[in-house]
C-alpha cells in the first residue's frame, strides 16, 4: 500500500510505495529543501496510507 507525507514547512506531498522508499524520499526532501534531518520514526508516524 502506498503512503504519503505532507511536508509541514512547504506543503509538498511525498508519496512512495513502501516505508523504505517513503523514508528515503522524505529524508532527502527535508535535507535538500529545509536542511533538516528527520528520523524514520517521525516520518512513519506522520505518514498516511493512500
Ligand atoms: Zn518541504
Amino acid at each position: 500500500m502506498a503512503k504519503e507525507v505532507t511536508c509541514p514547512p512547504c506543503g509538498e506531498t511525498v508519496r512512495a510505495e513502501n516505508d523504505e522508499d517513503l523514508v528515503r524520499k522524505v529524508q532527502q526532501h527535508a535535507k535538500d529543501e529545509h536542511g533538516t534531518d528527520l528520523s524514520a520514526e517521525h516520518i512513519l508516524a506522520s505518514a498516511r496510507a493512500v
